[in-house]
């Protein structure tokens, strides 16, 4: 008889979303009159910038055509998409990134989960404590976390690091070393942003301990403060010691169109039997054995978000969604709740009242207010008495939501 992955059987089931949606339908089903607003989403509503489209457009007449048609694109991505981004992303903030230090691929989602790849089946994972699932998930699934206890809600082998509003959602260096640390900020779902000055602290810290840091930096665009880093390059001494994930479904409305990039310096290197390996070209290796290139299409849309239309295209979009932040964080504060995120981020984070667990708030915000949010302890365990409301609603809904909240 054959024998299933004994690592996928391990994963228990993930049913936040699953719950919060039959919940919702059966609100909705014994009230039909009441009009429900969700604010729990982390997909965005708006259209993509008319740049994108335009640009969409021309690669699609271009594939009409036997002398433009492209086929297969290449393993690691379109020259010109690696070029725009190493030059916009990174150069032109002072980042010292190559265009072949870019990977091309369909999103941060599919590049987080399989980053792990090219580490040890040894390798000690760290990751912040509420946390996007899918870090821990995709090392589940390559055996390396041990066993689930139900209780905590915790792995045994996973070092977690707690990111609540007594250490303002900044984790701390961990007292047992890891070999890979998984970082996201601005976060999902804290909605916190770290300096660069604290995220310096990191990398010094991997260097000296000689870890590599995972940087998940899907939200670096709704930075507003001076002081926040948008790539961790900006700190001395990255080079050798981080790999950045970047994703085009946040600032420029991909999540349907998929695209994203991961960056790897040549400067992060191991010693292995003897010989210098670059991390780089493992990346490379399974890019070329497992992925055929994100379409051309839409690696010529991403492009577009690069150009002097596409840019102004892609803040107003964002300033947009920042509205919305403004109008949830300033309209719960009002109302007497505390309230983080929503600064650099389109994710606000607030403390259920009364002590509530993070269920009881959902109930009560769906009974009473018919809002729907997310509760905190669906992302971890340091997540419980927390609850996330997104930006990526309509502005209407968003004022109505809020207004309700406000009235109860
Ligand atoms: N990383 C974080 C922290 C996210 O919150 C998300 C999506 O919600 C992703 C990555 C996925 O990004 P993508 O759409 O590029 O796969």
């Amino acid at each position: 008889m054959f024998k299933p992955n004994e690592d996928y059987l391990k994963l228990p089931g993930s049913y936040l979303f699953s719950t919060i949606a039959k919940k919702v339908a059966a609100f909705q089903e014994s009230n039909p009159d009441k009009k429900i607003i969700r604010l729990g989403i982390g997909d965005v509503t708006k259209p993509l910038p008319k740049a994108v489209i335009e640009a969409l457009h021309k690669a699609v007449d271009e594939q009409a055509n036997a002398e433009t048609f492209r086929g297969y694109a290449p393993d690691l991505g379109y020259e010109f998409l690696r070029h725009a981004i190493a030059e916009n992303d990174f150069r032109a903030r002072g980042c010292n990134i190559a265009d072949d230090e870019v990977f091309i691929s369909d999103g941060a989602k599919s590049d987080s989960g399989a980053i792990q790849e090219i580490f040890s089946k040894d390798a000690k994972i760290a990751v912040c404590d509420p946390v996007y699932p899918v870090y821990v998930d995709s090392n589940v699934m390559a055996g390396r976390c041990g066993d689930y206890d139900e209780n905590t809600g915790m792995w045994s082998n996973v070092i977690y690091m707690p990111c609540t509003a007594e250490n303002g959602f900044a984790p701390e260096l961990p007292s047992e070393t890891p070999d890979l640390i998984y970082l996201c900020f601005p976060n999902n779902p804290t909605g916190e942003a770290i300096t660069k000055d604290q995220l310096q602290k990191w990398v010094d810290y991997a260097n000296k301990v000689g870890a590599v840091i995972i940087f998940d930096a899907a939200y670096e665009a709704y930075i507003s403060e001076d002081n926040i880093p948008h790539s961790i390059y900006e700190c001395k001494g990255a080079r050798t010691c981080a790999i950045e994930l970047r994703s085009f479904s946040k600032n420029a409305g991909f999540t349907g169109l998929r695209l994203g990039a991961t960056i790897i310096p040549h400067d992060l290197k191991v010693s292995f039997n003897g010989k210098e390996v670059e991390m780089h070209s493992l990346w490379a290796r399974r890019h070329g054995t497992k992925y055929n290139g994100a379409p051309y299409i839409v690696q010529r849309a991403g492009e577009a978000i690069y150009s002097p239309e596409g840019k102004v295209q892609v803040k107003e979009m964002i300033a947009s969604y920042m509205k919305n932040a403004k109008y949830i964080y300033d309209g719960l504060k009002e109302a007497g709740y505390t309230v983080y995120g929503g600064k650099n981020s389109p994710y606000i984070w607030l403390k259920t009242p009364d002590n509530m667990t993070s269920w009881e708030f959902f109930d009560y915000l769906l009974e009473k207010a018919n809002v729907v949010g997310t509760p905190g302890s669906g992302f971890g365990p340091s997540g419980e008495h927390y609850f996330r409301l997104t930006a990526f609603g309509s502005y209407e809904n968003t004022v109505e939501a809020i207004n309700r909240i406000k009235a109860l």
